[in-house]
């Protein structure tokens, strides 16, 4: 039987080769990663997964995670990984909308989360950093041979959350040939071979962690270094042993901050690659000036996989995301008609391809508002293409912050700063951070004079994921509004550009 993804990546797999190192674990070669995801497909069998069946995944990075990913798509189930940083509340919502059969958790947080499996009827296992917990448990008392699910190119594989501009979050659908057709054209486009060693730093709950850079190495038969997160440290002790990075722009502007990272520690890597959020067109140049390498910046998200790339071999222009991918479609239309802009302005940028998703789960108007009649998804995203057709990314239209690589939907914060005691109105705005790239900034009409930052920060610790609490929050009389009534946040954006400048 065949089952799309999983042969695509592992069929040819050398079971002796080397896939990943760690910091603190012994190696695992091709054949410890098959037989693992062999045994989590024969405990999520145990648990009573059955073809199409959600399994929702909040655990700690750890090798078995991706065993379990695997290990899904070997019972024909589809994935569902969330963020380590979600609350109880966003929990409760994806698992009940996803209508998960099983929910996998931190073995830290069971206790906690065990109500909210109860209520959505999905079974509770865990799986720990170290491969600890229940589902390691069981897995590990079950056989690694495993009879695969026949799955086909359309079959769905995963379903990846993306926060909604009304509060509400889409479960964009992805099925086998989205993710492997994105992982072929990757492997090819940035000549990925079974000599590569990836410094694998980002979190394996997104689209860049998990598809991008897991799916590129099993492809290419290469090997990986695995680690819990990012750190400077981290970077300097283990860059020397890799051949590429995958990184987002954070990672680039923390290593240009510390003076151990030189060019002779970097000198032997084959590419640096950055994604996710926008690398600015400074960041890439103070790349290229102290290593004389050019960081190669890509474009992607949750519904599409990758769409654009700089080239491998040709020039990779600083601020520009590149070209489409080969076999992908891409056009920057007026956002009302959908008509082509003419070269060299500014549109949303539609795309079409073999990575494109099969729509929001359980959301047809959604999926439908978001594409044209000829099946073009559009993305959202403002961009232009320069002279030579580079791609430039120059906003995006829906008022998405990105703050250290993680979206975050002014509207959800909104809603719930709205929601608080002596708060009037409220708007959420992203403003540029070093650190960060963006830094989450609540700007509070209030009604009682007492209110003060302090109290309304400890009022939503608790309530929302940290990284979408606002940094920073200021008071106005009233909120800047044009003559519609709709709140200018350019006015806001501009006003409160500099709270996050270090002080001369
Ligand atoms: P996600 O679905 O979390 O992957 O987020 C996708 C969004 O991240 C895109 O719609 C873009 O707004 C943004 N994005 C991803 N890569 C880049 C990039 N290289 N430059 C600018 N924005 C990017």
């Amino acid at each position: 039987m065949t089952n799309h993804l999983f042969d695509g990546l592992l069929a040819d797999a050398d079971r002796s080769a080397r896939l990943a190192s760690f910091e603190d674990r012994t190696d695992w070669t091709y054949g410890d990663l098959i037989d693992a995801s062999g045994r989590m497909a024969n405990a999520l069998v145990a648990l009573g997964v059955t073809p199409g069946d959600r399994v929702a995944v909040q655990v700690p990075k750890s090798i078995e995670a991706i065993a379990l990913y695997l290990g899904c798509l070997r019972v024909g189930a589809v994935f569902l990984p969330l963020n380590t940083a979600y609350l109880a509340d966003e929990l409760t919502y994806f698992i009940s909308d996803a209508g998960a059969a099983v929910f996998v958790c931190d073995p830290e947080r069971a206790v906690e989360l065990a109500p909210i499996a109860n209520n959505e009827n999905a079974v509770l296992v865990s799986l720990g950093a170290q491969g600890d917990g229940t589902l390691a448990k069981l897995a590990s008392d079950n056989d690694c041979t495993f009879g695969n699910v026949a799955r086909g190119p359309d079959d769905l594989a995963a379903i990846l959350y993306t926060s909604g501009t009304t509060g509400r979050s889409k479960g964009a659908m992805q099925s086998h040939d989205n993710l492997l057709s994105n992982a072929k054209a990757l492997v090819d486009l940035w000549q990925f071979t079974k000599s590569d060693v990836l410094f694998h730093a980002l979190p394996i709950f997104h689209t860049h962690g998990l598809f991008v850079a897991t799916n590129v190495v099993m492809l290419s038969g290469g090997s990986m270094i695995f680690l819990p997160g990012f750190s400077v440290d981290r970077a300097i002790a283990h860059l020397p042993k890799a051949t590429s990075m995958m990184g987002v722009p954070t990672f680039y502007t923390r290593l240009l901050d510390d003076p151990r990272f030189t060019a002779d520690l970097v000198a032997h890597m084959r590419v640096f690659i950055s994604g996710s959020a926008p690398l600015l067109a400074e960041t890439h140049l103070a790349f290229e000036n102290l290593t004389g390498q050019r960081i190669l910046e890509r474009y992607g998200m949750s519904e599409s996989g990758m769409i654009t790339s700089n080239p491998y071999d040709a020039e990779r222009r600083a601020g520009t995301v590149g070209f489409a991918l080969p076999g992908v479609s891409i056009r920057i239309c007026e956002e009302k008609t959908g008509k082509p802009v003419p070269a060299g302005e500014i549109g949303i940028l539609e795309t079409k391809g073999p990575n494109l998703f099969k729509g929001y789960w359980n959301m047809p108007e959604k999926t439908a508002e978001e594409h044209r009649e000829d099946g073009f998804f559009i993305t959202g995203d403002l961009a232009r293409e320069d002279a030579d057709g580079y791609v430039q990314i120059v906003g995006r239209s829906k008022d998405l912050i990105i703050s250290g690589g993680y979206n975050i939907y002014p509207k959800e914060v909104e809603l719930l700063l709205d929601e608080q005691d002596g708060v009037l109105e409220t708007a959420v705005i992203g403003v540029p951070h070093a650190d960060f790239g963006e830094g989450v900034v609540g700007v509070v009409v209030a009604t009682d004079p007492a209110l003060t930052a302090d109290s309304l920060m400890a009022a939503i610790r608790d309530r929302i994921a940290r990284f979408k609490q606002p940094k920073h929050i200021a008071f106005l009389p009233e909120l800047p509004r044009n003559t519609m009534g709709k709140v200018q946040k350019n006015v806001l954006r501009d006003q409160f550009a500099g709270v996050f400048k270090p002080e001369i």
